[in-house]
């Protein structure tokens, strides 16, 4: 069994991008500049958030957080977003979800500037996604592709199954994971609560991602020797041994899951470094378009 370090992997990626951050300032272009939109005080948004823009000063990308109470009307955040879309300055937008349920996350996600989408959740993003053009790939999908471009894994004729199918992790993780390109080219079966037999399906996968928030919920009689085993769950558990008073469980049994696997991520430490690096990647990008 082989560890997805995402910390290692995460690393390189920021490394590569510092360099290219100097040889843009070297030059005298402008250097990526990322807004990060973050409504009321949830802990997980903070803490999330503040990671993003801790990784924008490692790699010497400008950053602005826009912080608004939780009782912000809607027209007044999307007054904001498009103000954010007209700042020539701003090269990526993101506004950290869940919002407070009196705002509708499709509205303000449909107001950010596709160009500037660096979450790529825009419907044009997505559509480009689909049709296998170059665009914002969200992010959580994005690092786990880049994850297994790092490790050199061909993952050509597998069988994938994805656990999960929101817009922002599993819909489109089956989309790149099936595309005709490396490290995609699966065969790809997507699940769901509704799904009726999940064990049976993630017995015969080459490669599974587990992205459903139910703690240890792929345990090892659901895996097969050898298999790849991506976990995307992120949850707060009651720890009382922490300070915080919480630890984070994944989706996935890890202790009595690896040792069937080739590779496997560990959380923390795998997919959530690697979807940060991956949206540093989407902010450098649009902001090389604009260059
Ligand atoms: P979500 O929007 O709640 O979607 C969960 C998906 O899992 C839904 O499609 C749901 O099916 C499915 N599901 C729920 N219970 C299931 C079950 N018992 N069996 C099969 N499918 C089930 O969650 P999300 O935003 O995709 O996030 C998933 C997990 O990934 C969470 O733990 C989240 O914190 C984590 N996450 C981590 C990162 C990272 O950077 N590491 C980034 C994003 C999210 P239905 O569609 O039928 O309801």
């Amino acid at each position: 069994m082989q560890i997805l370090d995402g910390k290692k992997c995460a690393q390189a990626v920021k490394d590569q991008l510092k360099l290219d951050v100097a040889q843009l300032a070297a030059e005298g272009k402008k250097i990526p500049h990322l807004a990060a939109v973050l409504v009321g005080s949830n802990g997980a948004s903070e803490t999330y958030v503040a990671a993003k823009v801790k990784a924008c000063e490692e790699v010497g990308f400008k950053s602005t957080l826009v912080r608004f109470e939780d009782d912000i009307s809607d027209f007044k955040l999307l007054e904001n977003i498009q103000m954010l879309n007209r700042d020539p300055d701003i090269d990526g937008i993101l506004v950290q979800l869940p919002l407070p349920k009196h705002i509708s996350d499709e509205e303000i996600i449909n107001t950010i500037d596709p160009d500037k989408d660096v979450d790529g959740f825009h419907p044009v993003s997505v559509g480009r996604m689909v049709q296998g053009l170059p665009t914002f790939i969200p992010a959580t999908p994005y690092g786990i592709m880049l994850m297994l471009e790092h490790h050199k894994i061909n993952t050509t004729g597998m069988h994938a199954v994805v656990v999960g199918r929101s817009n922002i992790v599993g819909r489109p993780m089956s989309i790149l994971l099936s595309e005709n390109k490396m490290p995609g080219n699966c065969t790809v079966t997507l699940c769901h609560s509704k799904t009726k037999n999940i064990a049976e399906l993630c017995q015969k996968a080459d490669i599974i991602v587990a992205a459903l928030g139910r703690p240890d919920f792929l345990s090892a009689d659901m895996v097969k020797e050898g298999a790849i085993v991506i976990d995307v769950g992120i949850t707060r558990v009651a720890d009382a041994s922490k300070k915080s008073g919480f630890k984070l469980k994944g989706d996935v049994d890890f202790e009595n899951v690896s040792p069937k696997c080739s590779w496997i991520t560990p959380v923390p430490g795998g997919v959530g470094p690697m979807t940060i690096a991956a949206l540093l990647k989407n902010t450098f990008r649009s902001c090389k378009m604009k260059n």
